[in-house]
Parts: C-alpha cells; sequence; structure tokens
C-alpha cells in the first residue's frame, strides 16, 4: 500500500494478487468521502483500506476480469455505484458472469463526473478494450491498462488494437499537462512526460509490423 496526497485527495493504492494489478483510492480527506477505481481480485483488502471513508462511487477502466474480479463483493459491501464506459459496459457480463448485475452509470466518450466532492475527467482510449478509459482527477491520470509505464503500453496481440492504443495515447494523453503523474493498473507511477519522451524516441524507429510486447525504447532492438 501506498499514499500519496494533492491538495485534499489521498490516494492509497492497493496491490492485487500474485501479479499485482492496482485498486486505486481515492479519499477527500474533507468530506471522508472517496471512490475507488478498478476491483481487482483481493476485495478484502481493498474494503479494509476504505474503513475511514465513505465509498461514493467505483470507477472501472475496462472490463477485463483482472480489473473486475472484485466488484461484486465491493459493491454489495458499499452500496455504491458503478461507473464504466458504455461501449465496455455492453460487453460487462461477456468478460465476467459473476458482475450480472448491470452498471448504474455507463457513460459516452468524454465525461466530467461529480462525485465524493471532486471531479473526475472520464477520457476515452479505445485499443486495449473498444471501451477503454482514463479517469483524471487533479493532475493524476488513473490509466488502466492503456498506459502501463514510462516505457509504452505493454502486451498487445493484434497490430490494430495496439495501433489504436498508440493512438489513444497520442491524441487523448500525451496532450494533458505536462506535469500530470501517471497511476497504471499494472505497475508504479511514473511521470507522463517522461513517457512521452521515450515515445518520440520510439516513433523515430517504428517499425511497420509491431505486435507483441511493446516497449517505446527497445521494440526494435
Ligand atoms: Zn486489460
Amino acid at each position: 500500500m501506498s499514499n500519496n496526497i494533492t491538495n485534499h485527495n489521498k490516494i492509497v493504492t492497493i496491490r492485487c494478487g500474485d501479479v499485482g494489478f492496482n485498486s486505486y483510492i481515492i479519499k477527500n480527506t474533507k468530506t471522508r468521502q472517496g471512490v475507488i477505481i478498478d476491483t481487482p481480485d483481493d476485495p478484502v483488502n481493498i474494503m479494509n483500506a476504505c474503513n475511514d471513508i465513505t465509498v461514493e462511487g467505483i470507477f472501472i477502466t475496462h472490463t477485463h476480469p483482472e480489473q473486475l474480479q472484485g466488484l461484486h463483493p465491493i459493491r454489495e459491501a458499499t452500496g455504491a455505484e458503478v461507473w464504466i464506459s458504455a461501449v465496455d459496459a455492453n460487453v460487462f457480463n461477456y468478460f465476467t458472469p459473476i458482475n450480472s448485475q448491470r452498471p448504474e452509470n455507463p457513460f459516452e466518450g468524454e465525461s466530467r463526473i461529480e462525485v465524493a466532492g471532486m471531479e473526475i475527467q472520464a477520457i476515452a482510449t479505445p485499443g486495449h478494450t473498444p471501451g477503454s478509459c482514463c479517469y483524471l482527477v487533479d493532475n493524476n491520470l488513473f490509466s488502466g491498462e492503456t498506459l502501463t509505464s514510462t516505457n509504452g503500453p505493454g502486451c498487445y496481440t493484434p497490430i490494430e488494437t495496439l495501433n489504436q492504443t498508440i493512438q489513444s495515447v497520442v491524441d487523448k494523453l500525451f496532450t494533458l499537462p505536462k506535469d500530470v503523474v501517471v497511476y497504471p493498473g499494472l505497475g508504479d507511477p511514473f511521470s507522463l512526460a517522461n513517457s512521452e519522451h521515450e515515445y518520440k524516441i520510439f516513433k523515430n524507429r517504428y517499425p511497420s509490423a509491431l505486435h507483441g510486447n511493446v516497449l517505446w525504447r527497445t521494440s526494435q532492438e
């Protein structure tokens, strides 16, 4: 578990399962409310970390099982509503039969959502899944698996989804303020500006048939 404080919003990270998928809790220390971003398979630890706040919302970056396996018990325990892109909500049950209850708040495209006394900006970044999105709170970007390290998006097999992800990262994320800190679905936080710097090096040597595990710096070496 790690902590980071910006203004009066405090970010708590819970590493879940053997692989260590991240669940983030953003706590508004003024109102003692908060939201959870992604619910991997460690609902007890996620809930324990919420014992000093009222959970007002659950935000899902995309509908892969790794982000959803803890959703049902957390939803039951908190009564919090679920936000997710409408595109991914359409395949919600397909990926996770356990989550038979539909999300309360599917949203279209870009959205500004006010909950728990904070403003959450949803940014549509299709690619990793058709409805993948990132959430910006203050200058903190919760990127799911759209951008998982300074060094690039990581594992992709079909070239089409990789290209779509790169397009989303370049058009929607690298246009954000330079001081944004990225909190990925897997791994440690990093600077968005550093990732953009690495991307520019990568772009100069962009291979024509990229696939597999893409890291900006090493893909052609
Ligand atoms: Zn995923």
